[in-house]
């Protein structure tokens, strides 16, 4: 038996010596043309200039690469410029889109097939883009480009421009974070070398990115000051010989179909103009200095630090997640209330993401037009998921009317029930405006008379918003 063997292993390991005298078959590696050291992802063409002075300093200064994923080709906004509408104003914004990252020197560009969604509302703009799809796209975008640096917009809600997508953008490039070096996430992009001409399989390399970051468009920029590291828009480049803000002005120039007004009286300033523009905070284009929100790094690092800070050369692996929390799935001991839609959504998907730390307005807010309606969505958790009977009752500022969702509710038996309550805002006089400060809606639940708790919701009235 055992002779049998050797002879069998003699027979197997005598290969012809030929095959070993060529030299080794070469297996190609990544296409490093598409290698990013920094992944911006944002919403709609032209929200890339929101960080453009950064890209600058890190494109012409730090030799960095950069690569751009928008996850709208915006074809919903109007057209300030020429009659174009739709789907041909989409084809023309992708362009400007590819020329503005083409003034900075990125040619490696990308659209996902998310679609304009005019709310505030992040759950509207997932839904509306079609969460999946995108979210498998974006991965797939990570893994071809294998950025070590994610920058995005701030997924929270904020007074301030505060639009859907751009949140939605944030949300999308948080679990492609997450998900794209794991090679059980859609696994078909990460199959491996298969027949020549096969066109499903993708023999990506599952990825893993260092660093996330994130900017906002929230009114008050303020708030953000020490949550991350902070980058001069006024410093002169040292390779270019002049300040980053500048740079990043030229860049802005394609988006004509969005300001064409301000870049043609812009493009005629001359240059003591331009600085004059720039060094008025109503008038500059972009804050000095400029705060990147830090959200989270796989391996220590200081939120403040510089974003190459702690930067490892080549795959690194993510340490392993901790244990998900076990959201929703034990029933609540109580009855109480919270706050539901995107307030509820973004409370789970900062513990789910272990982004703890990232800035949340201190009460929840929102800014929403005059004389039109805030919704405030409810939340009511039942006891051991019984059928309960609760009183909502609501508090709004004088000349406030709330116009739906208060009184007794009977509610069926399970672990949560999501209501609305509804208020309408009043007309108010430009000058009123100028002068209106955020107010204050209070939602009280009661149960046999006795409270349940309470929500409440700083509205701030302006003379244009997003609806909610
Ligand atoms: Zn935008």
């Amino acid at each position: 038996m055992k002779l049998s063997l050797r002879v069998a292993l003699l027979f197997v390991v005598s290969w012809p010596a030929s095959l070993f005298a060529q030299s080794p078959q070469i297996v190609r590696g990544p296409d490093d043309r598409m290698k990013a050291d920094i992944l911006v992802i944002v919403a709609h063409p032209d929200d890339e200039a929101a960080v453009t002075p950064y890209l600058a300093r890190a494109i012409y200064d730090l030799h960095k690469r950069a690569a751009v994923v928008f996850a709208t080709r915006g074809g919903s906004g109007g057209n300030d410029y020429s009659r174009e509408h739709g789907p041909a104003l989409a084809n023309i914004r992708e362009t400007e889109a590819r020329e503005a990252c083409a003034k900075l020197g990125i040619t490696n560009v990308w659209f996902l097939d998310g679609k304009d969604t005019a709310s505030q509302n992040v759950l509207n703009s997932l839904a509306n883009w079609g969460h999946g799809s995108n979210l498998e796209k974006l991965v797939g975008i990570f893994r071809l480009t294998q950025p070590e640096i994610v920058i995005t917009w701030l997924p929270s809600v904020f007074i301030g421009e505060n639009h859907g997508d751009h949140q939605a953008a944030g949300v999308l490039a948080t679990e492609a974070f997450d998900l794209s070096g794991n090679p059980v996430v859609f696994p078909a992009q990460v199959a491996g070398a298969s027949k020549r001409l096969e066109p499903y399989l993708e023999n990506l390399t599952p990825w893993q990115a260092q660093k996330i970051y994130y900017f906002s468009d929230a009114n008050d920029s303020k708030q953000f000051a020490g949550k991350g590291p902070v980058y001069s828009v006024k410093e002169i480049s040292p390779s270019q010989k002049q300040p980053y803000w500048r740079i990043a002005l030229e860049a802005a120039k394609p988006h004509l179909t969005q300001f064409p007004a301000d870049i043609a009286r812009i493009s005629k300033l001359n240059d003591a103009q331009l600085e004059k523009m720039m060094s008025d905070p109503n008038t500059a284009w972009w804050t000095e200095p400029m705060t990147l929100i830090f959200g989270k790094a796989i391996l220590p690092t200081a939120a403040t630090g510089d974003v190459f800070a702690n930067i490892q050369a080549g795959v690194v692996t993510a340490p392993s997640l901790p244990a998900a929390k076990d959201q929703g799935a034990k029933l609540s001991q109580r009855d109480f209330i919270s706050l539901g839609g995107p307030w509820g959504y973004y409370s789970a998907f900062r513990v789910e993401h272990g982004l703890v730390d990232l800035p949340v307005a201190p009460q929840p807010e929102i800014a929403v037009k005059i004389h039109t309606s805030v919704c405030i969505p409810i939340v009511v958790h039942h006891a051991d998921a019984a059928p309960a009977s609760v009183t909502l009752k609501v508090d709004a500022p004088p000349g406030w009317k709330v116009t739906s969702g208060q009184g007794n509710f009977s509610l069926p038996a399970e672990p949560s029930t999501a209501l609305q309550v509804e208020v309408e805002t009043p007309l108010m006089s430009p000058e009123e405006l100028k002068a209106a400060k955020p107010q204050e809606i209070t939602v009280l639940a009661e149960k046999n008379g006795a409270s349940i708790g309470e929500v409440k919701l700083r509205v701030q009235l302006q003379g244009s918003a997003l609806p909610e």
